[in-house]
């Protein structure tokens, strides 16, 4: 997605460690207008497909999930959450995922209220590296019987495996932007 790429090398920010800062427009300040295109880009590339419901995780995933919802016939959002609360209720879905730029392992948890077995979910996450995320919302979906439909992704880094072992593993993980490379010495970011 040319929008999205555009933005990415206009704004981003390569760090040590080849994690790529976008917090200008994806991750912190929150740029709605790119998000209801990437929406829309999502919904004309997983046309035909029944989503009765997208699944992502906190917090990034929640806003551009929210615009994309919209271009799959407002259909409910669920959110995994990283950490318990209180306002948790009853019996839950939990994964654990390693998290790349926190360096640490973490839960993730989603209400069994809010996932029916057999129900046609996309899930959908701000970034792709090496799966991990992506790996504990498939556990979670697995475990409560529901039909995964897709997997969207904002940016994936395609020099980490996640995207490659996905599809490999038959997952239709369709990315906006896919990096191929990244040099945070000489400012540049090419893309697949
Ligand atoms: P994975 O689980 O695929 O290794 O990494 C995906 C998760 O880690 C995403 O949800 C995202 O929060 C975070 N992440 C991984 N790489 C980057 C990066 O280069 N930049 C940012 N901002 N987040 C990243």
């Amino acid at each position: 997605m040319k929008e999205l790429e555009d933005r990415i090398r206009n704004d981003g920010a390569v760090k040590p460690g080849e994690v790529l800062k976008v917090d200008s427009f994806l991750n912190h300040q929150c740029d709605v207008t790119l998000f209801e295109h990437m929406g829309a880009e999502w919904a004309r590339i997983f046309a035909g497909k029944r989503v009765d419901k997208i699944l992502t995780i906190e917090a990034s995933g929640i806003g551009i999930a929210c615009c994309a919802a919209r271009h799959f016939g407002d259909c409910p959002v669920v959110f995994a959450k990283k950490s318990q609360s209180i306002n948790l209720d009853g019996d839950q879905y939990m994964a654990k995922v390693y998290s790349y730029t926190k360096q640490k392992e973490f839960p993730i948890i989603v209400s069994k209220r809010f996932l029916t077995p057999g129900e046609h979910v996309l899930l959908l996450d701000d970034f792709l590296a090496n799966g991990k995320a992506m790996h504990g919302l498939i556990d979670i979906c697995n475990a409560a019987g529901v039909i995964i439909e897709g997997i969207g992704i904002a940016i994936e880094k395609g020099f980490q495996r996640g995207g490659k072992e996905l599809r490999e593993a038959g997952y239709d993980v369709e990315s906006l932007a896919i990096i191929k490379s990244m040099n945070g010495d000489e400012g540049t970011i090419e893309f697949a």
